[in-house]
This record gives C-alpha cells, sequence and structure tokens, in this order.
C-alpha cells in the first residue's frame, strides 16, 4: 500500500492500489474498518482500499452538506456555472485515467470505460450550462394590479446512492444535476466500484467547490441506508427494483423526497421487414454490450417467424465469435462479470432456461483466461417462451432467449407482458409498425432500430414502476426532482 492518503492511478500501473477516503466537509477522512475491492480480470489484482463507513459518517457527511448549503444555493449562478464547467474540463483531461481504474474495478472495457468517464465530463459541461438557462415564470394575475411568479427553488440536502455498472456515469449525472440547481449532495457509491466517486471527490475539490458542498461516504447500502434516507430532503437511488422497494419504505416514513432507477427486462422486437444487418447488430450490441451490465440491455429478442431463421443464425455466430478477455487488453470486445455473486446469478439463469427446455445455441459456460477472473461466454438461447424464468427477472448478465412470434400484434403483446418497463426497441423498416410500437410500448424509453441500450444525456432517462419511480434522470427533466417549486402571489397595488 502506498503511503499518500490517496493514489492517483496514472496510465496502465496495475500495481498501483487506490487507498480511498470518506470525504466530509472538505476533509479526507480514514476509518476503523476498510475493505478491498479486486479486479474481475484478475482476482489476485487488488484495485483499492476503502474506508467501512457507518451512520456516524453518514450523519456527519448530511451535517457537513446542511451546514454548506446556504452558501451554496445563494452563490452567484455565473460563479457556480463555472465551477461546474471547471470539474467537467478536470473530467475530461482525466478521462483516460478515470477510464483506466474504472476498467480494473468494474471490468468494463478500456475504450468503453474511457468512454464513459468523457460522457461524465459532457454531463457536467451539460449541467453547468443548466445552472444559467434554467427558468422561471411570470404570469398576469387572475386579480387586477396583482402577478404570479414561479420559481424552482433547490430541494436541500441530496442523498446519492449508485450501482456499480457505471461508476462514473452515474455518479456524474447525479452529482451535477443536484449541484446545477442548488443542492449540497452526499454520495454513497457502490461497495464494488467505489474508486471513480473517490477521483470525482478529488476533481470536484480541484476545481473549487466549497467544502461540504460534495461529501462522499463509502460503505454497504444495508448498514448505510437508513440513515441516507431519513436524514435528507431528497434521495436519488439507481440500482435494483428490490433495493429501490426498500428505499422508497424508508422514505415514506421520512416523507423523503424519491427519485429511483431500477431494473429492465427490455424486449427487442424484430419484424420480418427488418433490415437483417441492422437488427444482428443492434440486437449483438443492446444485449452483449458491456457484458449485458446495463439496466437498459436488450434481454429478451422477440423475432417475427419470417426473419427467424436468417435472424437467429446470423446472430448465433456473431455472439460465439465475441472476443471475451481482460478489460484492458485491447482486443477484448466482452470484459469479465463484475462480481462474483452476478456471474453466480448469471449461471443460475442459464441452468434454469436449459431446465425449462431452451435450447442454448452457444455459450454460458465459464472460460479460463490469463488470470483468474468472472469470465463467461455470452450465452444465446433459441426456442425460449414468455413464461421462461430467463424471461421474466433482470439478468443483468450477458444472455439472452429468442422468443418466436408470428407478427407485430403478438410481438407487442409479448414484449408488454412484463412487469418491468424501462426500454423497448424495434427493428423494421415499415413507418406504421414503428409507431404502433412507439404508442403501444408501456416502457419508459422506445428505441427504432438503435440498440435498448445507449442514452444520451441532454433528454429525460427512466422507465415507468417497477423500472422507475418518481421524476426522470437527465436533461431538463432532472430539474423535476432537484427542485421544489414555489408560486408567489403580488399585489403591486400595495408597494
Ligand atoms: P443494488 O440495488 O444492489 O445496489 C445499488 C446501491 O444501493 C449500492 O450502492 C448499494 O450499496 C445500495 N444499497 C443496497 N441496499 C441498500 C439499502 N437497503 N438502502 C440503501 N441503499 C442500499 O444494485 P447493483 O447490483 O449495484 O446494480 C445493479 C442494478 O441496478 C440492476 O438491477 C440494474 O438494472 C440497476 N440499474 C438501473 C439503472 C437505471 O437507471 N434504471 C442504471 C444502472 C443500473
Amino acid at each position: 500500500m502506498r503511503g499518500r492518503d490517496y493514489v492517483a492511478i496514472r496510465g496502465l500501473e496495475d500495481e498501483v492500489v487506490l487507498k480511498g477516503r470518506h470525504l466530509l466537509g472538505g476533509e479526507w477522512r480514514a476509518g476503523r474498518e476498510s475493505f478491498l475491492t479486486r479486479s474481475p480480470s484478475d482476482l489476485n489484482e487488488i484495485v483499492g482500499e476503502y474506508p467501512k463507513g457507518g451512520p456516524a459518517d453518514v450523519a456527519e457527511a448530511l451535517e457537513a452538506a446542511r451546514k454548506a448549503l446556504p452558501g451554496w444555493r445563494a452563490l452567484n449562478v455565473q460563479r457556480r456555472c463555472d465551477l461546474l464547467h471547471r470539474a467537467g474540463d478536470l473530467l475530461a483531461s482525466r478521462a483516460t485515467e478515470i477510464g483506466t481504474l474504472l476498467a480494473r474495478e468494474e471490468g468494463k472495457r478500456l475504450s468503453e470505460a474511457v468512454g464513459e468517464a468523457t460522457r461524465g465530463a459532457q454531463v457536467f459541461h451539460y449541467y453547468a450550462g443548466e445552472v444559467i438557462r434554467h427558468p422561471g415564470q411570470f404570469q398576469d394575475s387572475l386579480r387586477d394590479g396583482h402577478s404570479v411568479l414561479v420559481s424552482y427553488e433547490p430541494v436541500g440536502v441530496i442523498s446519492l446512492i449508485t450501482p456499480w455498472n457505471f461508476p462514473i456515469a452515474i455518479p456524474a449525472w447525479k452529482v451535477a444535476g443536484a449541484l446545477a440547481y442548488g443542492n449540497t449532495c452526499v454520495l454513497k457509491p457502490s461497495e464494488f466500484a467505489p474508486g471513480c466517486a473517490v477521483l470525482l471527490g478529488q476533481l470536484l475539490e480541484e476545481a473549487g467547490l466549497p467544502p461540504g458542498v460534495f461529501n462522499l461516504v463509502h460503505g454497504t447500502g444495508r448498514e448505510l441506508g437508513d440513515t441516507l434516507v431519513s436524514g435528507a430532503d431528497g434521495v436519488s437511488f439507481t440500482g435494483s427494483t428490490a433495493t429501490g422497494r426498500l428505499i422508497l419504505q424508508q422514505a415514506a416514513a421520512s416523507m423523503t423526497k424519491v427519485q429511483l432507477e431500477l431494473g429492465g427486462k427490455n424486449p427487442l422486437i424484430v419484424l420480418d421487414d427488418a433490415d437483417l444487418q441492422v437488427a444482428v447488430d443492434v440486437a449483438l450490441q443492446g444485449t452483449y454490450g458491456q457484458t449485458g451490465q446495463r439496466c437498459t440491455g436488450s434481454e429478451r429478442l422477440i423475432v417475427t417467424r419470417g426473419i427467424h431463421a436468417e435472424f437467429a443464425d446470423l446472430l448465433v455466430k456473431k455472439v460465439a465469435a465475441l472476443r471475451v478477455g481482460h478489460a484492458l487488453d485491447a482486443d477484448t470486445e466482452i470484459g469479465p462479470v463484475a462480481t462474483a455473486a452476478q456471474l453466480a446469478k448469471n449461471l443460475a439463469f442459464i441452468e434454469s432456461a436449459k431446465a425449462e427446455g431452451a435450447e442454448l445455441a452457444t455459450g454460458g459456460q465459464q472460460l479460463e483466461r490469463r488470470a483468474p477472473g468472472h469470465y463467461l461466454a455470452p450465452a444465446l438461447f433459441f426456442g425460449t417462451t414468455p413464461s421462461m424464468q430467463l424471461n421474466r427477472s433482470e439478468t443483468f448478465g450477458p444472455i439472452a432467449g429468442i422468443i418466436r412470434v408470428q407478427d407485430l400484434e403478438e410481438a407487442i403483446a409479448v414484449a408488454n407482458d412484463c412487469e418491468l418497463a424501462l426500454s423497448s426497441g424495434i427493428c423494421t423498416t415499415n413507418i406504421r409498425s414503428a409507431e404502433r410500437f412507439r404508442r403501444l410500448s408501456k416502457a419508459g424509453m422506445v428505441m427504432i432500430n438503435a440498440p435498448t441500450a445507449g442514452v444520451e444525456y441532454h433528454v429525460p432517462f427512466g422507465g415507468r414502476a417497477p423500472s422507475g419511480y418518481g421524476a426522470r434522470e437527465q436533461g431538463t427533466a432532472s430539474a423535476d426532482f432537484f427542485t421544489e417549486v414555489k408560486t408567489c402571489y403580488l399585489n403591486h397595488g400595495a408597494i
């Protein structure tokens, strides 16, 4: 272990261990107990060591955020804009370094990981602009000599709880949104990939953010969740639907404002008239990109009978040819599964699909690579039915099943026959079919001839319950969560 308070990762120095700290009121703080993270590409490699926080650390972080709130919300908007912009610049300048840490700790392949860090920078730049763009309203009153003003105020102190699968992009869009609209925050990153949040804390400090505006606490949500939810004015959570339900229950007791971004079981429909090449590429990217560990990943491939044979034949060849390997290897197309628990869950889905009579067309077995890691051959099943476990619950892995259907109407019915409703997609060259699906899909996001995963930061992101709850994230929609409305009636006559 190196001696410095926290070690910045430069280049590809595998042996460097990040020594993460809590960030409480501008102070980097160690803890009595700590936990380690290991690279899923090489389980012998320790990536980071972090303090294991308790409720007292969260309480201190919340208090620091509350103390910093009046100053931050009153700060000149140009100054707030400049600070967020500078944070974006710093993130962009450190994208390779942050992406490398991300790839080592989470297992995402390097180019995707650097791309994610770059996205984080773009998000900060976008919300820097939002500080200044965000409008209020002025309206004539129904009463003579009166006016009505509607203004949007910060909610206050926000707890941000994030998952492991986008360890820089999700913290970036939550933190940038919270800060842009004048809130202060406490971030609790996933205990499986907290390193990027430490580097984010460093660069916010370097950008000149006042102490206490951004705070960071490490540890498990199970132990920290209650305090994070009950002690804040708002909680923005991204993670599994099961955890989201718990948070919603806790938030009801304290009446904490809640935003939940949860799991998906996203359908991709391929119609007979689809461009076959486009459909196969869309399915391949949407299902297996980032090792299938995206809430918006395609997990159900619903294919009409006329194109089924050709589509299945072409897709299985492409899936079988995907190169699974170490996240830092240049020729890797699919990195390892991120955690041992996630790998076990993926293998259980593969076994249940086989037991229910699905035909395993390729993959599904663990692989050995140059170092011991969570390597899984991407799996594709033929002959699956909507009622199989594989098609009902989120796998969150590089696994999908093809469901054969007669026509568009059956495809839409199957696509909607699942309680999760985050993203959905259709491949077709018929504009009427595309439009019919756009209208009838119950998902929060609909992709036409594009992968179900792959979203942009300037437009609303999210799904319907139980894939999401509360206001959408990203774009200007994020103001719906991060601000409170104030309506003011003004009688000019009395002034
Ligand atoms: P998870 O729910 O296990 O954990 C997410 C975060 O919640 C972690 O920081 C964890 O420590 C914390 N947590 C756990 N128990 C808690 C509790 N009782 N109270 C408060 N916090 C608690 O999810 P995960 O395994 O990290 O991530 C995978 C899941 O996230 C998948 O279901 C995926 O679909 C979902 N996800 C959704 C989106 C989206 O925007 N809709 C994006 C990415 C991931």
